[in-house]
């Protein structure tokens, strides 16, 4: 039987290579951080979602370490059997007090927050509106949900409008939407979708992961940046990323909704209980955001530094301030070879970053994604500027 799909695997893996889409994995020799071990050399980092550096954090690596010797290590049980601990209630207030909302619920992920959201919520007759660009996670969530979906072109808000007059009858309607888009480090027009769901009568949901510790000016996220902290009803994020970079996910919003999340939703049922040394160490990093801005300065700072050198050096930065800097190649036919090559010798130079070109990006579109972290020193980014410029005019993109 094996025989069969063994050999038409052979052969789609050969033509993934082929095409130049197979993705190779960089093994790390040691944590994560600013400087990584890469291939028995240290590189600086530009490529992690490590925003405010809290991944390798002593602060936060002592809380685990408390947090393992207290609460040991699995729970070996899903949260309503016997697999909550005050620490996963404690997380879940500090998490709902931190994204302004009045609950919130833990899950493994935020794939699988995301995966379930929708489905207990939004039944036959229903419709979900959700941008043309949203994460995958999301694109699934709502798959699994029995409601109309309702797809907007990305960003444009006469799209969303045309969407939501077409589904005026549905009993309830959820507009969703990352509120950074990963591949630009672009915002969701955020005062604009409120005012859309307000009109036409539409609950809003955003998934914050690429935003929440550091968006907005206490790092609440980017309801906070575009002030509708009390107009978004629902968030959805991820412990991943800035928050200690480990894993888990979480959905916050109302009362009622979490409550019934809780009961209903498959991936919160069905899935083990996140490990308290997890929720220990988050709980720390939630007390870092909220005490200690320095991390979040230190990001903005070096954002700005990047997008500055870059840019003065001719390379084609879209304005923005999001830490994801996107260095593009628009102006030049071969712009996947380039991204690709660039960063090549860039890891050479001592420059950890990734190329992304079709299908991760639409073709045309090939580019750098480079990552700001407050783990980052001038140092770091003034090596980060002398490798691009010697790389980049070696081959001609500048
Ligand atoms: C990374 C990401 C996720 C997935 O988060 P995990 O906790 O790693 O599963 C979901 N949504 C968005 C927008 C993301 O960027």
């Amino acid at each position: 039987m094996y025989g069969a799909i063994k050999q038409v695997l052979a052969r789609e893996l050969e033509s993934l290579r082929e095409q130049g889409l197979f993705k190779d994995e960089r093994v790390l020799e040691g944590a994560q951080g600013a400087e990584v071990r890469v291939g028995g050399k240290t590189v600086l980092n530009f490529c992690a979602n490590n925003y405010l550096g809290l991944a390798s954090d002593p602060r936060v690596v002592e809380a685990a370490r408390r947090t393992l010797d207290r609460w040991a290590y699995g729970l070996s049980s899903v949260r309503f059997i016997c697999g909550t601990t005050e620490l996963h209630t404690r997380l879940e207030q500090e998490l709902a007090e931190f994204l302004g909302m009045e609950a919130a619920l833990l899950y493994a992920a935020c794939f699988d927050a995301n995966g379930g959201v929708f489905e207990p919520l939004l039944g036959e007759g229903s419709a979900i509106i959700t941008d043309q660009l949203n994460h995958a996670s999301i694109i699934d969530g709502v798959r699994l949900a029995k409601a109309n979906r309702l797809i907007y072109r990305h960003a444009d808000m006469e799209s969303l409008e045309h969407r939501l007059r077409e589904s005026q009858g549905a009993p309830f309607r959820l507009i969703v939407t990352d509120g950074v888009f990963s591949m630009d480090g672009d915002f969701a027009n955020l005062p604009a979708i409120c005012d859309l769901a307000d009109r036409y009568d539409a609950l809003v949901l955003v998934d914050e992961s690429h935003a929440t510790g550091f968006t907005g000016p206490t790092g609440r996220g980017t309801p906070e940046k575009f002030g509708v902290m009390d107009r978004v009803d629902l968030i959805t994020t991820t412990l991943g990323k800035a928050l200690g970079g480990a894993l888990g996910g979480a959905t916050a919003g109302p009362r009622e909704i979490i409550a019934w999340l809780r009961q209903k939703s498959r991936p919160y049922l069905f899935s083990n209980s996140l490990p308290p040394v997890v929720c220990g160490a988050t709980l720390e990093v939630l007390r870092i955001c909220k005490q200690d801005p320095e991390p979040l300065h230190t990001l903005d700072r070096n954002q700005k530094r990047i997008r500055a050198g870059l840019t003065a050096l001719g390379f084609d930065i879209d304005p923005g301030d999001h830490p994801i800097v996107p260095v593009h190649f628009r102006k030049f036919a071969n712009d996947a070879i380039l991204a690709q090559r660039m960063s090549r010798d860039l890891l050479a130079e001592g420059i950890y970053c990734i190329g992304f070109s079709f299908p991760v990006v639409p073709r045309g579109q090939a580019r750098i994604r480079l990552q700001a972290s407050a783990a980052h020193t001038g140092e770091h980014i003034d090596k980060l500027l002398d490798a691009f410029a010697l790389v980049g005019r070696r081959h001609g993109a500048i």
